[in-house]
């Protein structure tokens, strides 16, 4: 069993400095305080050593004030949707995590760069790559950084996988599976309503098996081939697709074989090489990534014992510290309108039942 120690992590950007003093971590806002903000990135964020939470942005005033009594925020900190802008006055808050329903992504990064602020933005980055190039244009214009929340981007057994692929121990990469998926609930949530989510599977949870067929594979795909379905008379399904799977072709001829679904549970990235295979199963849980190899095909697959990482403490530090000139820019808008010029192209593939070069 090969173990990865701390080198190792630090040569995936898993910082091992030490923690900056208080006030000169990175001064976070955050917009949206749902299940996911609360849940993860805010006590991520308290495990930071660069990043700090100085001000919240929310459309519930008490919610607000109770996140904020509990994460120790200033309550003149706290905004709503209408004075949103005037964060620009508010010399605290260095950048802004958007967590807001896919919908409301571009808006509210445009919004942000425009009040001379950096921006984290949940994934799927927007809903067209229309809304990503503004986004982007809207960065650049105000000289301030963007990256999408990919958190599976600083997951250590991930990072591992990706290391043991690159350095050929299974050989030619032939095949990738990719399957991401759950059982989605409330009919009403906004997941299931195409104005502000985009789209259905996809866009949530299938997008992980998209960004897993790119980071693993190494190479950017030339052609799609999509199937959508929904069941129109469950009252979940109305307005966007309950399952979806996919094909990517790849330059080098490595094909991926993708799956998501709102109906069902899949969670496990398998690929196959000419000389052996490597599974992450679970292969994009909040922490837990399972990795393991099988060599030669002869010994069966063999579980790699991977120094976990935490991926929240990895993006926001890791975005941090590229603002302050100490690492790489990870996630940057680039990349999320990659995926969405692909996930633009799965839907017309489902859409016309033709093959699509992207
Ligand atoms: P959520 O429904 O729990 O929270 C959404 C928040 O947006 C709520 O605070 C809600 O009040 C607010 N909001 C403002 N205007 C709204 C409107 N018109 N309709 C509905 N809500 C509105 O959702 P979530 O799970 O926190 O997801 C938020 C974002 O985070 C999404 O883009 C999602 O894809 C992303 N996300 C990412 C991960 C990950 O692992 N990276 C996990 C979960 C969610």
């Amino acid at each position: 069993m090969a173990t990865l120690g701390a080198a190792s992590l630090a040569k995936f950007g898993v910082s091992t400095l030490l923690a900056a003093e208080p006030d000169k971590r990175l001064g976070f806002a955050f917009v949206g305080l749902g299940g996911f903000a609360r849940d993860h990135l805010l006590p991520g964020m308290m495990r930071c050593k660069f990043c700090k939470p100085v001000a919240l942005v929310s459309g519930h005033p008490e919610k607000a004030a109770t996140v904020a009594n509990q994460y120790g925020i200033d309550s003149k900190n706290i905004y709503n949707y209408d004075n949103y802008d005037s964060i620009k006055d508010n010399p605290q808050i260095d950048a802004v995590y958007i967590v807001l329903p896919n919908g409301m992504h571009a808006e509210y990064t445009i919004r942000a760069f425009q009040a001379g602020k950096h921006v984290m933005c949940e994934k799927p980055m927007a809903n067209t790559v229309a809304e990503c190039q503004a986004m982007i244009a809207a960065g650049k214009a105000a000289g301030k950084k963007l990256q999408i929340g990919y958190r599976m981007h600083w997951d250590a057994p991930t990072l591992a996988c990706i290391d043991a692929l690159r350095n050929g121990e299974i050989g030619p990469i032939q095949i990738i599976e990719a399957e991401t998926g759950f059982t989605i609930g409330d009919p009403t949530q906004w997941r299931l309503n195409r104005k502000l989510a985009g789209g259905g599977c996809l866009m949530d949870i299938g997008i992980y098996s998209l960004s897993a067929a790119r980071y693993l594979s190494g190479e950017e795909p030339t052609e799609v081939f999509a199937h959508t379905y929904h069941d129109t008379s469950d009252p979940r399904f109305k307005e966007v697709e309950q399952n979806c799977d996919f094909q990517l072709k790849f330059p080098s001829g490595v094909l991926a074989s993708c799956l998501s679904s709102y109906d069902t549970n899949l969670n496990r990235y398998v690929v196959h090489g000419r000389d052996g295979q490597c599974v992450l199963d679970p292969g994009q849980p909040y922490e837990g990534a399972k990795f393991q190899i099988e060599r030669r095909h002869i010994h069966g697959l063999q579980a790699v014992d991977v120094t976990p990482s935490d991926q929240f403490v990895g993006e926001m530090d890791g975005f941090a510290q590229a603002i302050n000139g100490n690492g790489p820019f990870k996630a940057t808008g680039e990349e999320g309108m990659q995926d969405m010029r692909i996930i633009e192209g799965i839907y017309e593939s489902a859409r016309t039942g033709e093959r699509v070069k992207v």
